[in-house]
């Protein structure tokens, strides 16, 4: 038997659709969520939701208050609303208008899902108690946004207890829900590093004796031995050199070399770590090669880790929408990172689930790709879900 929630949420699926589409039709990059922002709150206003003023033209903070008597919890819902630099391939009736900037993550689904949350839990006032924070946030991409809503202050004022977030994901079938305890998603850091020798002739390499091209080579190839050779083989790291730029003509041994890198790491000791390893291996090998190295390190997002006992909460909502055998245990982290991981540093009661989107006997829908399409038919079980678990939380 259907849910009741769920039952709404299927009336609601004509509004959901429109709202998706507005978005997905006009995408915005990261930060320039403008448009999205203006529309969001037009229909929180139409549906009497109040709106906590942000010092951003990006980002949307919504209030619904419950009426029923129970414990006054402050649960937060949170939606990302950005877009990505990529051009449109499919044939969508809402195919975005704006070259070369799509909706190709599905944050445009995440946000006309949380939409129609909202118009069900403003419908259900009395069956639910405390208070409820709608956050839409901009920048999910660049793993900035999250950071700059909580400088906005969404997480205080009333202090949030519990969190949740969802994403779209390939690896489940529409219908299913996916959720996993502890560890889910890793962090991401980033480096560069610049090597410096002396340029000189190709011809006569031993007259300068420190080659930067030969040095960073050889620092690219050693620093894959720290993932097989200083880290237990059970543990979960990975180390991708992306960038290397260096020289300008085939006979010129260049001054310089760059590179840059990302690290992706579940455990966050090992994650402290890493860095040093880092550090230890260039210098060592840049001065073996009589070179100099220097590096830059930045701290990205955390990895994302769930609650054991909001996990297990949800997971009771997720099957009175989907039922028991549609919710699926995630039996290995993912090494992406997301951004939701900085609400669970501040409000460590939180669950990131994730939402099945893949039709049986269709290709595999590809995330961050032009043909990426989020089945519509999707929407009303996500919408559910955020408004089941403030059903089940707050009382
Ligand atoms: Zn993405
Ligand atoms: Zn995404």
């Amino acid at each position: 038997m259907k849910s009741s929630i769920l039952q709404k949420s299927f009336d609601l699926k004509d509004y959901i659709i429109a709202a998706k589409r507005q978005i997905h039709i006009k995408p915005e990059l990261s930060m320039s969520e403008f448009e999205t922002t203006a529309f969001v709150k037009s229909e929180l206003t139409k549906i009497g939701i109040d709106m906590v003023p942000l010092d951003s033209d990006v980002g949307v903070l919504g209030l619904i208050q419950g009426e029923k008597k129970g414990k006054e919890i402050v649960t937060a819902l949170r939606a990302d609303m950005d877009a990505l630099p990529i051009q449109e391939t499919t044939d969508l009736v809402d195919k975005s208008i704006v070259p070369g900037v799509m909706h190709a993550c599905g944050h445009d689904c995440h946000t006309a899902m949380l939409l129609g949350a909202a118009r069900i839990l403003v419908s259900m006032k009395d069956q639910f108690s405390g208070t409820i924070k709608l956050i839409f946030q901009p920048a999910e991409e660049n793993l900035f946004g999250s950071q700059h809503m909580i400088e906005q202050g969404v997480l205080k004022n009333p202090n949030v207890d519990y969190i949740m977030g969802m994403h779209g994901h390939s690896g489940y079938q529409l219908g299913q829900i996916a959720l996993r305890e502890g560890s889910s998603m890793a962090s991401s850091d980033f480096f560069n590093v610049k090597i410096t020798g002396t340029s000189g002739h190709g011809a006569y390499p031993h007259r300068v004796g420190c080659d930067p091209i030969l040095a960073a080579s050889n620092s690219v190839m050693a620093l894959q031995s720290i993932i097989t050779r200083q880290i237990d083989a059970l543990d979960n790291v990975v180390i991708s050199i992306c960038t290397i730029h260096g020289g300008t003509a085939k006979n010129i041994i260049p001054e310089t070399v760059e590179f840059s890198g990302s690290v992706r790491c579940q455990n966050k000791e090992i994650r402290k770590t890493i860095e040093g390893k880092i550090k230890k291996i260039i210098n060592g090998v840049s001065s073996s090669f009589n070179c100099k190295s220097e590096l830059n390190y930045h701290y990205g997002v955390p990895a994302l880790i769930n609650s054991p006992e909001v996990t297990k909460a949800l997971w009771k909502s997720a099957e009175k929408i989907v039922g028991a055998d549609n919710v699926r245990y995630i039996d290995i982290p993912a090494m992406g990172s997301e951004d939701f991981s900085r609400y669970l540093e501040v409000v460590p009661k939180g669950v990131f689930a994730r939402l099945g989107i893949q039709e049986p006997n269709k290709p595999e829908i590809l995330f961050h790709n032009g043909n990426f399409v989020f089945p519509e038919a999707a929407l009303p079980y996500g919408t559910a879900l955020l408004a089941q678990f403030i059903i089940d939380t707050n009382q």
